[in-house]
């Protein structure tokens, strides 16, 4: 089968263009927050973060307060007098745990979310969770995984917790093949895609997270991944050591990045190029006429982004490709060279890449460049703005559905409103 491929930059872009390493200060959030997002899609899981009152402000106010729904998340706060033994320790975390269970029989997983403050760092949640899994198993299952901020950052959380999930996930059978979509979707967007590898005949198609934690996906020789998100690098280097095999693929972003991963998938199913552009044309067309509306706003204009989530690289290619725009610095907090061989050549070899941070010197290249779009943390958007560069918010990326051919216009709205905005303030 052939189906048409992004045509890379004939320099091959950014594939060998070298990387900006700077081990600096950050201003990232931790992993916790991609509870945030984690306790949506999961709707059978809890998240018991082991942590201090700074770790608990954080995960309310980066979720907001959740009035009308009984939430799926929250902070177990150690003191110190918890502290005095171990024994006291597990018996702390066994009283809240019980309490919670008897309170909440809809648990199916529990996670114990480590964090960094120092009376935690002293608990191994490890041995806890498995303590705790013997006690409770087989109605809750427990695990532990760290969102801690010296060892994650803002979306590796997510991929800490996956990753606790693959040596539990089911073996697939020896003769039998399956699609495992790695990372998570909004389910409105999960069942765009899920409808679309349906018309394709490819299937049977998982996703991880799958929406009942209780219900996890199989894995073994027959599974090909798809990353849908470029964040879980250590969750599909264990899925690749249960036998999954990684199908390269640029993200889902856009209508051409949409396109190209569903190609990679259609090429190991052997599904026929004219089949595959009969159930691809329509929605790639109303993805394009979605986008067209904001690529006036959008081209020819000059975007940094700060490392944030791992997505600047698939949305500066995104946005050089399909909005004409001219990405000047490409920050990321870490750059898997092999998930994103299929992103790095369609970026322009003029972006600079920039991976890790040293906030300073980085605000120093972003003033000496005054782009006219800033992405970047919560933190450094306000002084930005105040010296005249608009800024896109990076965390927005994450919370909303970005991702398939129906959000591809809304993706790019996300970028042309604070240009809009300064556009209007400017008048
Ligand atoms: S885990 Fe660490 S960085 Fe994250 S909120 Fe708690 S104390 Fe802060």
């Amino acid at each position: 089968m052939s189906i048409a491929l992004p045509v890379v930059q004939a320099d091959r872009g950014c594939a060998d263009a070298p990387v900006l390493k700077e081990r600096g200060q950050r201003e990232v959030f931790c992993g916790l927050t991609g509870i945030v997002w984690l306790h949506r899609k999961m709707q059978d899981a809890f998240f018991l973060v082991v942590g201090s009152r700074t770790c608990a402000h954080l995960m309310q106010s980066a979720a907001g307060v959740m009035i009308f729904a009984e939430p799926r998340f929250a902070t177990a706060v150690l003191d110190e007098k918890d502290l005095a033994g171990i024994n006291e320790i597990d018996h702390e975390l066994d009283k809240v745990v019980v309490r919670l269970l008897e309170r909440r029989p809809d648990i199916r997983t529990l996670f114990l979310v480590g964090s960094c403050p120092s009376e935690v760092i002293k608990i191994d949640l490890s041995r806890a969770a498995w303590r705790l899994d013997r006690i409770f198993a087989p109605t809750v299952r427990v695990l532990a995984y760290s969102g801690s901020g010296i060892e994650t950052t803002f979306t590796e959380g997510e991929d800490a917790c996956l990753r606790s999930l693959v040596p539990l996930m089911p073996a697939l059978p020896a003769t039998d093949r399956s699609l495992l979509v790695v990372g998570t979707l909004a389910d409105v967007v999960e069942d765009q895609l899920g409808r679309i590898f349906a018309d394709l005949g490819i299937g049977p198609v998982h996703f991880l997270p799958s929406r009942r934690s209780a219900d996890l996906p199989p894995v073994g020789p027959g599974t090909r991944m798809l990353l849908a998100q470029p964040w879980v690098n250590t969750t599909a280097d264990a899925l690749r050591g249960r036998g999954a095999e990684h199908l390269p693929a640029p993200y889902p972003l856009g209508a051409e990045g949409t396109t190209a991963w569903l190609a990679a998938a259609a090429a190991a199913w052997d599904v026929p190029a004219e089949h595959f552009r009969r159930v691809t044309a329509g929605p790639e067309e109303r993805a394009r006429r979605g986008m067209a509306h904001y690529r006036e706003r959008l081209e020819g204009k000059r975007i940094f982004f700060f490392p944030d989530s791992q997505l600047e690289i698939p949305l500066a290619r995104f946005l050089h490709r399909e909005m004409g725009m001219i990405p000047v610095e490409v920050g990321t907090p870490y750059l898997h060279r092999a998930h994103l061989a299929a992103e790095l050549p369609l970026l322009p070899s003029t972006a600079r890449l920039a991976e890790g941070q040293d906030v300073d010197l980085q605000l120093d290249r972003c003033r000496a460049e005054m782009p006219d779009l800033a992405v970047c943390g919560l933190g450094l958007a306000n002084p930005l703005e105040a010296e005249g560069i608009a800024t896109k918010w990076s965390i927005e990326l994450v919370f909303s559905p970005i991702h398939g051919y129906e959000q591809a216009g809304d993706l790019a709205e996300l970028f042309a409103r604070p240009l809009l905005r300064r556009a209007t303030l400017e008048v």
